[in-house]
């Protein structure tokens, strides 16, 4: 997944206590499955496989995130789009370099970042079809939650229940802290060349993912290209939002979320949260450093912890 993990757990005496191996296994198998940066993973043989006749055996990492990824995309209108990986490979996000494409290119990516061109059948064994030869898939917003959620499920299997599993800023949170008291994380500051928190929140029993584009980016001719693809217009999407935290009670449905309000803009997701039962976010937008601005849904402000420098 390109980047880091931690995992924190308490165990009762006598109880059973995974090693990292155990842990490295189960991310290992998660990314066999959808990783596209592993040319042997599963999502990316059905990316690259042109054979609109085939029916993709898929497994059970693979069935679950399609899933959960579907819900969201159609809750969202599209904004989060898992089929936009041709989009995202032209502009330089996935394993290839930026192709800077032409609006007649953008339009032709468009057409084949085609959510519906994906299709399960459910008849016997669940498998996928691929209706569009050059349609590929991207998890890369919605991966890193679902392995949270995953090692945090082997952790609860082994009977822990107070634990924190954190992968690259994406977190799941239970029970409490071995201080007994409620687990705390902070937020950064969409700063780019360091890290500064903004604030910190409490987490009882919940899931926190952020998005942002204040450091995945590349500049070319003046211009900035950010790796959250609108997948509507077929460009990357700079509006006033430099960072999004989205909290929900697991970390795949959190961190899907935080993609699709990067893409949606401030006043739009307020309102998808406010007033269609969106989940609880926080937004932080803004241009300088000194002018940021942050506003909390109401059901995130609960969780905020006033002093902005506690830790
Ligand atoms: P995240 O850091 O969770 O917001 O995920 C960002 C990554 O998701 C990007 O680097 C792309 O690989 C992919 N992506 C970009 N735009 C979208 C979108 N609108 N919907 C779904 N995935 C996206
Ligand atoms: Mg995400």
């Amino acid at each position: 997944m390109g980047t880091t993990y931690r995992v924190t757990f308490g165990v009762r005496p006598g109880g059973i206590v995974l090693s990292q191996a155990d842990l490295e296994y189960a991310l290992f198998d998660i990314n066999q499955s959808l990783s596209t940066y592993l040319e042997t993973s599963l999502i990316s043989e059905i990316n690259s496989s042109r054979d609109t006749s085939l029916a993709h055996r898929i497994d059970q990492h693979f069935l679950t995130v399609f899933e959960a990824a579907k819900e969201v995309y159609e809750a969202t209108q599209g904004a989060f789009n898992p089929a936009v990986g041709p989009l995202v490979r032209a502009w330089g996000f996935g394993a290839d370099e930026p192709r800077n494409p032409d609006s007649a290119q953008v339009a032709m990516l468009l057409t084949q970042s085609d959510f519906a061109a994906f299709h399960i059948d459910y008849s016997e064994r669940p498998v996928l079809h691929k209706r569009m030869a050059e349609a590929e898939l991207d998890f890369s917003a919605i991966a890193k939650g679902y392995a949270v959620d995953e090692i945090g499920l082997l952790l609860e299997s082994t009977g822990a229940v107070n634990y924190l599993v954190e992968i690259g800023g994406e977190v799941r949170a239970r029970g409490r802290h071995p201080e007994d008291r409620t687990w705390r994380i902070g937020i950064e500051k969409p700063l780019e060349a360091r890290r500064e928190l903004q604030v910190v929140v409490e987490l009882n029993d919940v899931s926190l993912a952020s998005s942002g584009n204040y450091r995945n980016y590349y500049l070319r001719n003046g211009q900035k290209f950010v790796h959250i693809i609108n997948p509507v217009t077929g460009y990357p999407e700079i509006n006033s939002l430099l960072s999004v935290s989205v909290l929900a009670p697991d970390c795949m449905t959190a961190d899907a979320y935080a993609t699709a309000f990067m893409v949606m803009g401030l006043e739009r997701a307020l309102d998808f949260v406010e007033l269609h039962g969106g989940p609880a976010a926080y937004f932080i937008s803004g241009g300088e450093e000194s002018a940021f601005e942050t506003t909390a849904s109401a059901g995130f402000s609960e969780i905020l912890l006033p002093d902005e420098n506690e830790k």
